[in-house]
């Protein structure tokens, strides 16, 4: 024991431990052994193997779980499906007290919830106690407001059905909060998985759900491998996948979802920037350092592991940070007064010390503090790796532990550029006195989450997520419900697809036969209007030097367009890039502005409505009456996107933060369009008007088989102020074509309304890059319907939103 004259001169911290004795307890009475939760019941399958779950810390054995094989996915599925019948027709105000008494029981139990939370993983109780459970609770109170107010606000739309989650071990707790709570507010039912190493403290929570009275099958919890993972993301009757977890697992799921009309959203990795100017409160960003790569021991998808600090600061930034490393205190997590607990499992820890090897080798400089650590158990010291080049692997992989790298830049551009400079796009933390440098550094900066002067923030009532190989879609905040919801007229597609390895292959067209017949009467056109593509603004003749025919449904020739080819599509995608980044671009130009140049693009069409009604008739062969409408309702269409270009900015969100949480609705970038052949100006309008009313720039496939409309539609374009690239068009194969827009880099999503099997093939190959992707599954879709054609669904494709945290006050 030491002399209180001694603490007095060292000020060293004594133990501050927390008691294990009511987690030990609620392990024993389950005789430390535990079995699958359906349907309400803990139910151990025959001949069930089981798995052992490790106190990180000292190694101690804690508890076996069931190793759930395919029947029991089978059983947890079924137990959900049934539950569904019921729980999506309970009234939204019925279920939103089942969540509020979720949220009330899990803070009766936040002891036990947050000591087995820190037993399982490692993770300091410090941090279990006041930031994993509460947010655990808050979800589950914010998304019960949401299941409230579904019936009033969300009216258009229903539950998904069955959604299968799957969840890493890094934040169990609250991984599990950010999707079961949204998912069961809406009316879907659940199993959930959850991952290997943090088995326990989702079956405590499924005890916990059920004592609350929540309905037996509306939350189950399966454990098992990652192969009890893919059979529940392969199961027919699943209808939506919500996972996170690694990118390379992420991109396994896109591709065994592909085509299947399951639902997808994808929470993956980072590698996530963390800014430091000149004029920062430099003791602040110290602090906010400590906060964003040693929080939970760095294994935080969103850990602000890439240090970027400005040059003329450089130096006393990183003296002070190695200064404030040496007083960090790394041990057993229960104590509640460390910093950095136990790293999650021994293969975890060798990743990262492996990391921290290849980070010498790559010449960088490596600093671990003179502290202790304690003898047993999985820890490991606090790390800077400086000196390294900005592509070294160290710089630009995920680490996932407790290691932070740092560069140095000169100018806000070189920041912006080495903070972009990543396949990820999670989140970022900006740190600068002057509020006007950091917000217009937070605007340009590619990720979901962008804090300034603070950093890992996360509530409730804002929505996280990614940009690029980060995944997409969001969790939290409104924009959360949007994954589990569907529009009210859509069905769960089913689409029927079949894999065809040369697809997207194709020989261009030969000259027609003699014989055909033209549809207006000649034996010859008088001039020869074939169109060539539309890239810049320009119209430019198809690389190929190739030409296809158009006939119409007799057989007819009605005109020609070109057929286009890779280089076309590469060329059109530099031009949409161009116009997309141009200062200013297409998407810094204001709402008002892109606003007046689509009311203008429906003024020209309009005053050449005959014009177009004559092409659809001859095209198509429908009646004239059919084609007015066609093109009526296109200019109607572009009057609502004029409306709606400068009225989906976002929201300020309502979070527990003091200050400010604005959620950004910004456009994705590039977007490729693949039309549908139904309604060939209508399809073409409806989905080129939002993608443009929202900032991005479009590469468009008209249809294939009318692909006239697309092609007169460029005269329309040039009266219309358009800027050149804006909107490329590109006529041909669609599916050639398309191939080569999901391979594209520089694209950022594709839409495409073509058949079944493409479909298939475009979410397939988008697991490349992670690409977002829209796909129609080859169904029908009614474009005359206000509520089918236009709205929040294509609003929401064509936008991501990026959440920017500013702290107010002094
Ligand atoms: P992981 O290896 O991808 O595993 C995540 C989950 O997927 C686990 O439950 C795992 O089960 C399961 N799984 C693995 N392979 C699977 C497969 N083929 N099919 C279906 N399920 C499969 O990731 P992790 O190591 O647990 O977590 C770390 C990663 O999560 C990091 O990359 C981190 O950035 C990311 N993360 C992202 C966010 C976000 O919001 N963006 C949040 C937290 C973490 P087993 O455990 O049984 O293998």
């Amino acid at each position: 024991m030491s002399k209180i004259l001694e603490i007095f001169n060292t000020m060293e911290y004594g133990p501050a431990p927390e008691a294990p004795d009511a987690v030990k307890a609620w392990l024993d009475e389950h005789n430390r052994k535990f079995g699958l939760f359906i349907n309400n019941e803990w139910m151990t399958p025959k001949g069930a193997k089981f798995y052992p779950s490790y106190n990180p810390s000292n190694g101690e054995l804690m508890a076996e779980t069931t190793q759930a094989e395919k029947k029991d996915v089978d059983a947890a599925v079924a137990s959900a499906r049934g539950a569904f019948k019921t729980w999506s027709k309970t009234p939204g105000v019925t279920r939103a007290r089942y969540l509020y008494a979720i949220a009330r029981n899990i803070q009766k139990h936040s002891r036990l919830l947050a000591v087995l939370e820190s037993m399982d993983n490692g993770k300091p109780i410090r941090e279990s106690r006041d930031i994993d459970v509460p947010l655990l609770a808050r979800h589950f109170y914010y998304y019960a407001g949401w299941a409230q107010l579904m019936e009033t606000e969300l009216r258009d739309y229903q539950p998904v059905g069955v959604v299968g989650q799957i969840i890493p071990w890094n934040f169990p707790l609250l991984m599990l909060a950010w999707k079961i709570a949204p998912a069961i507010a809406m009316g879907n039912t659940v199993v959930l998985k959850p991952a290997s190493y943090t088995r326990l403290t989702a079956l405590l929570f499924a005890e916990i759900v059920a004592e609350a009275g929540l309905p037996a099958g509306v939350v189950n919890v399966i454990t098992g491998s990652s192969s009890a993972g893919s059979m529940i993301v392969e199961h027919p009757d699943v209808d939506k996948i919500a996972f996170t977890g690694s990118t390379d697992v992420g991109r396994t799921l896109r591709k065994q979802t592909a085509g299947s009309g399951k639902k997808l959203s994808l929470e993956l990795g980072g590698k996530s920037p963390f800014v430091v100017f000149d004029d920062a409160d430099l003791d602040g960003a110290v602090e906010g350092v400590v906060d964003a790569i040693w929080f939970n021991q760095g294994q935080v998808c969103c850990a602000g592991s890439r240090l970027i600090v400005q040059e003329n600061v450089a130096g006393k930034f990183i003296q002070k940070l190695k200064a404030r490393m040496e007083h960090m205190r790394v041990g057993d997590p229960l104590d509640k007064a460390i910093d950095m607990g136990a790293i999650v499992d021994q293969s975890q820890w060798d990743t990262i010390d492996g990391w921290v090897k290849t980070g010498i080798a790559e010449g960088g400089e490596c600093f671990q503090p003179n502290i202790a650590l304690p003898e047993k158990g999985l820890f490991y010291k606090p790390t800077l790796i400086t000196g390294l080049d900005p592509a070294a692997a160290t710089v630009q992989e995920e680490i996932f532990g407790p290691v932070l790298v740092s560069l140095t830049f000169r100018t806000p551009s070189e920041a912006i550029e080495l903070a972009n400079n990543t396949r990820y796009g999670l989140a970022a933390s900006v740190w600068s006195d002057n509020i006007n440098l950091a917000l217009d550094v937070a605007s340009k900066i590619k990720a979901g989450s962008v804090w300034v002067n603070c950093t890992n923030q996360f509530d409730g009532a804002s929505g996280f997520g990614g940009y690029r190989e980060s995944g997409y879609g969001r969790e939290g905040g409104r924009e959360g419900l949007f994954e589990y919801l569907r529009p009210k007229w859509m069905e769960r597609p089913r689409p029927e697809f079949t894999v065809d390895s040369k697809w997207g292959a194709h020989t261009p067209t030969l000259p027609t036969q003699p014989g055909v017949a033209r549809a207006n009467g000649h034996s010859l056109p008088l001039v020869d209007r074939t169109p060539k593509m539309y890239i810049g603004g320009k119209q430019v003749r198809p690389d190929g030097a190739y030409t296809t025919t158009i006939t119409n449904a007799k057989g007819k020739i009605v005109g020609q367009v070109g057929d286009g080819n890779r280089k076309d599509i590469r060329d059109a995608v530099e031009a949409a890039h161009a116009a997309h980044v141009a200062k200013p671009g297409w998407a810094m130009r204001h709402g008002y502005n892109r606003s007046q140049i689509l009311y203008f693009i429906a003024e020209n069409l309009d005053a050449r409505n005959a014009e177009f009604v004559k092409r659809i008739v001859e095209m198509t062969g429908r009646t004239q009456k059919s084609a007015g409408a066609e093109v009526d309702a296109a200019v109607e269409r572009l009057f609502s996107y004029a409306a709606w270009a400068d009225k989906y900015g976002g929201t300020v969100q309502e979070t527990t933060l003091r200050g400010i949480t604005v959620a950004v609705n910004e456009p994705v970038g590039v977007i490729g369009i693949a039309c549908p052949d139904e309604m060939p100006l209508l399809g073409f309008v409806s989905l080129m008007a939002p993608a443009i009313a929202r900032g991005n720039t479009v590469v468009m496939i008209p249809s294939q088989k009318h692909p006239l409309s697309a092609t007169d539609f460029y005269q329309v374009l040039d009266t219309s102020d358009v800027p050149g690239g804006v909107v490329n068009i590109v006529t041909g194969d669609r599916d050639h074509l398309v191939k080569t827009l999901v391979q594209h880099e520089d694209v950022d999503s594709v839409w495409y309304f073509g058949s079944a099997d493409g479909s298939y093939h475009i979410e397939n190959e988008s697991a490349a890059n992670m690409k977002r992707t829209w796909t129609g599954y080859g169904l029908p879709r009614n474009w005359l319907d206000r509520e089918q054609g236009e709205g929040h669904e294509f609003l929401h494709e064509a936008t991501q939103v990026k959440n920017i945290w500013v702290p107010t006050g002094e």
